[in-house]
């Protein structure tokens, strides 16, 4: 695990150091010469006397000490270079730069294992294998370029690829991006992106720890951890922004269930940023982008104003923020008529505020104070401003940079010209600012920046559910899926109101129960899971002629055991889901029924515990909610109420783990009640953690 001799060694070997830059072995040594390392570096290259100007030793063996080893041996050969290193030179940390390993097989994953073993015996740290190595205050350890400054408000960067990490540092620092400390984990064989997380929590100092935390994530062994020291992170003070690389389905293939089947890892991963905060990125660009964004000033509120000289670009960075749910509100009045008269003929300050081809950098001055100080509903501003290679933009980028600093409103500078206005670009950048150099892809990125870093968690309310009633018959149920008796039981001792309902057996226990029911009602066979697709969902049974013809079809189907009568309700057809997965908490999913789960897989989903002010949030996320709020004509539902059933299966979800899954699907809601028709749970006494 990360020690004291990873971020701060006194005396580093670099085994395998080279005097040939194009090869790691060669350009680690010179980033670390070039870099600003203070301490003793020692190379290990039996063929040299010398390497890079440094005294090279034969072996490990002759090696007076080092606290921190760089390798770039062959991977056969660093078991017994670690095993002397930790005999000879006493070495407690180790960065593994060497591929070979678990990536290539099973033969390189024993090699893998066995290194770890090493270094774990002596409580050592292991950095790697596979990976591009780190950079920090103290030392440029890595072997790839570029090498960036170090900056304490920069960002830091920890990364499952080590390339990833070249391109986002290659990418970012054209945009005039800063970098802090670089973590490249390559095959996390000991050290994973979590535990550098962790380390950077634990010794997280509001003074002079870097805010800015962007993390590339292949896998995540242990989402717990990740959610833990994210959140504590994001609480003191930091911001994270991440990309979760690849999908996997395979929880999904076997699934039975809605949910099943839609919770995909990328639905856990996903609920698992929003609950810490982290913002959830799908690329480079992306992570870039909103790296960049939180370099600036905090966005507090939704509405920007968009100022100038170039239309188009206003036009689609106005229609990127509206479709991320961010305002460019109509701008008018006294002050508003004030401020066009510093404008010229033809400008437009009603938002976008466009002062022409022709603007000057004083306008841009008085736009932005006026956007300052006198509109009041405007929270930022994002000025967009090229050239098209007439004159010179300096003296606007000049203002621009100024007002930055000043201005308490946040301001996100768009300055697309790369060739036409380079050096201005340059001269902006060395002053200390990021660039946006691509509109659409700073308002998307504005757009998630805001809404995973403005989140309403209110604290949970009591609910009323009976814990004890759950535990109960939790514990006198098998594995597999409930029989509808223990379904309706649950569900009832978690509060969530269902329609009436009775199973039958025989006619006339039908009959009998019959009376109880007003026609029309449902039946459903009971049995088969999916009971519409074996014809077993009779809706609008009418008599009770009618009912005994269905209740002799549903004894024909194979698999039946008897019949469920219920009450025919109507109303909007919602989803409720939850789904279990190894080291997460529960998910809990929601959506409307029919088409907008299965075939547009509209759901929104949250880590348990859900919060109230959580799933409201659940419900206004989904496409379909125009649809709940009631549109054409067409009452919507009751969304406290609907809110209120989503905590509660969170609740029973967290009281009974044994749930692997669980699928009220549907819901039929209305504007005076929301009743439960149809659900499925799954047990599994294996799974509870
Ligand atoms: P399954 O999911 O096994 O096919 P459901 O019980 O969900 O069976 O029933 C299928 C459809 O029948 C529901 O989506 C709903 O449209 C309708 N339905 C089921 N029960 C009722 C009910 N009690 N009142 C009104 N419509 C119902
Ligand atoms: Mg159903």
């Amino acid at each position: 695990m990360i020690n004291d001799y990873l971020i701060d060694p006194r005396s580093i070997v670099v085994v395998g150091g080279s005097n040939d830059c194009s090869k790691p072995g060669g350009k680690v040594v010179m980033n670390l010469l070039n870099g600003r390392y203070s301490g003793k570096v020692y190379i290990v290259n039996p063929g040299k006397k010398e390497v890079q100007g440094i005294k090279s030793f034969s072996t490990v063996n002759d090696v007076p000490n080092a606290e921190l080893a760089i390798i770039a041996v062959s991977a056969r050969k660093c078991f017994s270079v670690i095993e002397a290193l930790i005999r000879v030179c006493r070495t407690r940390s180790f960065i593994v730069l060497s591929a070979g390993f678990k990536e290539t097989g099973k033969d390189g994953a024993i090699l893998e294992k066995d290194i770890v073993d090493l270094v774990n015996g002596v409580n050592g740290c292991l950095i790697g294998p596979n990976c591009i190595g780190m950079l920090n205050v103290n030392y440029s350890g890595v072997f790839t370029t570029p090498v960036p400054d170090y900056h304490r408000s920069g960002c830091d960067m920890v990364s499952s690829s080590g390339a990833t990490a070249v391109f986002i540092m290659e990418a970012g620092m054209l945009n005039g991006l800063k970098f802090a400390n670089i973590y490249s984990v390559g095959n996390a064989a000991q050290t994973s992106v979590e535990d550098i997380l962790a380390y950077m929590d634990e010794t997280y100092d509001d003074q002079n720890s870097p805010k800015i935390k962007l993390l590339y994530l292949e896998t995540i062994e242990n989402p717990g951890k990740l959610l833990r020291h994210a959140t504590s992170l994001i609480n003191k003070g930091a911001k994270i922004a991440a990309i979760k690389a690849g999908v996997t389905n395979a929880g999904c293939r076997a699934a039975e269930s809605h949910t099943g089947a839609i919770t995909n890892s990328d639905v856990f991963d996903r609920a698992l940023f929003e609950k810490a905060g982290i913002v959830y990125c799908s690329g480079r660009e992306e992570i870039v982008s909103v790296g960049s964004i939180f370099n600036y000033k905090k966005l507090k509120g939704k509405n920007i104003a968009i100022i100038t000289h170039a239309g188009g670009s206003a036009v689609m960075l106005a229609d990127t923020l509206s479709a991320g749910g961010l305002n460019i509100p109509r701008i008018e009045g006294e002050h508003a008529d004030q401020l066009l008269k510093y404008l010229n003929e033809g400008a437009s300050v009603s938002n976008p505020i466009d002062f022409l081809a022709t603007g000057t950098a004083e306008q841009l001055g008085i736009i932005i104070d006026y956007c300052e100080h006198k509109f009041n509903d405007i929270d930022a501003m994002i000025v967009v401003f090229g050239s098209p290679g007439l004159f010179d933009v300096e003296h606007v980028y000049n203002v621009l940079s100024v007002k930055l600093d000043v201005c308490s409103k946040p301001i996100y500078p768009v300055l697309p010209s790369l060739l036409n206005a380079r050096r201005e670009i340059d001269g902006f950048l060395a002053g200390g600012n990021v660039n946006f150099p691509d509109e659409v892809v700073l308002g998307k990125a504005l757009a998630e920046v805001y809404y995973s870093t403005n989140s309403t968690i209110s604290e949970s309310e009591p609910l009323s559910i009976n814990s004890n009633k759950i535990r109960s018959i939790i514990n006198r149920c098998k594995d597999g899926f409930l029989p509808p008796q223990y379904v309706g039981e649950l569900l009832d001792a978690a509060n969530i109101t269902r329609t009436q309902e009775a199973v039958v057996t025989s006619k006339n226990e039908m009959r009998q129960e019959l009376r109880r029911f007003n026609y029309p009602v449902v039946m459903k066979v009971v049995g088969p899971i999916h009971k519409s697709e074996v014809g077993g969902v009779v809706v609008g049974v009418n008599s009770l002629d009618k009912a005994v013809d269905v209740f002799d079809n549903f004894m024909n189907i194979s698999g039946s055991s008897g019949v469920l009568i219920q009450a025919m309700c109507s109303g909007v057809e919602l989803f409720i889901g939850a789904k279990k997965r190894e080291g997460y908490s529960n998910v809990v999913l929601c959506g409307l029924g029919g088409i907008f789960v299965e075939v547009l897989k509209d759901i929104s989903a949250c880590l348990t515990p859900v919060t109230k002010g959580e799933a409201i949030k659940m419900i206004k996320s989904l496409k379909g909610y125009p649809l709940l709020e009631g549109i054409r004509g067409n009452e919507g539902i009751d969304q406290v109420a609907l809110s209120e059933i989503i905590c509660k299966v969170s609740h029973l979800v967290e009281v009974a783990p044994e749930i692997a899954e669980l699928d009220i699907n549907p819901l039929l809601g209305s504007l005076t009640k929301i009743v439960a028709v149809d659900a499925r749970i799954r047990l599994d006494k294996q799974v509870t953690t």
